[in-house]
């Protein structure tokens, strides 16, 4: 039960770098249940993530692709120049995850 419960909150401090790399999985509901639901915890202590997960969002809405690879890149370089402007901090999030996606 002890060992349970010390897992449990293991899964609860995921940190802000291990979430940018779950967003498109949580995007496209591909991520396991009990991950899901701590993602959704971090989302409701962590308000950086939540603006984190909404640009994403918007950047997938906005491509009309959770797949970077099949973002055009003046598209792309939009979307980071956009992002390099508007949001410096957010933006470098995304700018990080893209760039995780294309490797
Ligand atoms: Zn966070």
């Amino acid at each position: 039960m002890a060992k349970q419960k010390r897992t449990d909150t293991a899964l609860r401090t995921k940190t802000c770098k291990q979430m940018t790399v779950m967003v498109r999985d949580y995007l496209t509901d591909n991520l396991d249940a009990k991950i899901k639901l701590d993602f959704e915890q971090h989302l409701s202590i962590c308000p950086d993530c939540v603006s984190f997960l909404n640009t994403y969002r918007k950047t997938i809405a906005l491509t009309k692709t959770v797949d970077s690879n099949d973002i055009p890149d003046a598209v792309r370089m939009n979307i980071l120049t956009f992002l390099r402007k508007r949001m410096r901090r957010i933006g470098a999030f995304v700018i990080y995850v893209i760039g995780h996606f294309s490797a």
